[in-house]
């Protein structure tokens, strides 16, 4: 069984992989976008680069917040407060926490956050 310092680094990695991903497609985009007439504004193929595009920014945003919170998780770790719900102090489940390396706070927490 991997420690919880292994667990995050892992995520880390995988979050790092993706970013890697994402970012080398934006620049992929960015060429293809340049060598696209930019006089040509009704070019369905502008359209759907444009979508394509903030797809990729939304995935990129998704991923550097991703990286942050593990970031977060990995210093409260080594404070030794990463057991514990930053909102109410209370314990956080070890399934919790195995599931998810990166979270900060308990399940009942997460859930009225996100309601
Ligand atoms: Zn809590």
């Amino acid at each position: 069984m991997p420690s919880r310092a292994d667990s995050i680094a892992e995520r880390r990695r995988e979050v790092l992989a993706r970013l890697d991903e994402v970012e080398r497609e934006l620049v992929e985009l960015r060429r293809m976008r340049e060598g696209l007439n930019d006089d040509d504004e009704h070019d369905p193929d502008g359209v759907s680069l444009s979508s394509e595009w903030s797809r990729l920014e939304g995935l990129r945003q998704t991923q550097l917040e991703a990286l942050a919170a593990i970031d977060e998780a990995s210093a409260r770790h080594e404070r030794g407060e990463d057991s514990l719900c930053s909102v109410c102090g209370q314990p956080i489940a070890p399934e919790r926490l195995e599931a998810r390396p990166q979270a900060t706070t308990c399940i009942d927490c997460a859930r009225r956050l996100e309601s």
